[in-house]
């Protein structure tokens, strides 16, 4: 997993500023989150048995790395703990 350009960064900080970011339900296996985009919702969800992130949106499925969405919601869930 490659790491995160500032750009990226900057998108999930300013996501979490604005209160973009809610977590949806938690189970034993699993976090789900919403993140409210520029364009569309995204659902992010944590893999909690193999510590993975997934986001359903095009960034994340053709780099194959963290976008934006993903970031504000570790950011989000870092803080919840
Ligand atoms: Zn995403």
């Amino acid at each position: 997993m490659e790491k995160p350009s500032n750009e990226v960064i900057q998108k999930a900080n300013l996501l979490v500023e604005r209160g973009k970011v809610r977590k949806d339900v938690e189970t034993d296996k699993r976090i789900h989150f919403t993140v409210e985009g520029e364009s569309e919702t995204h659902s992010v969800i944590f893999e909690k048995g193999k510590g993975e992130w997934k986001c359903d949106c095009k960034f994340s499925s053709l780099h194959q790395k963290r976008c934006s969405h993903i970031l504000a919601c570790i950011s989000k869930k870092t803080k919840l703990i």
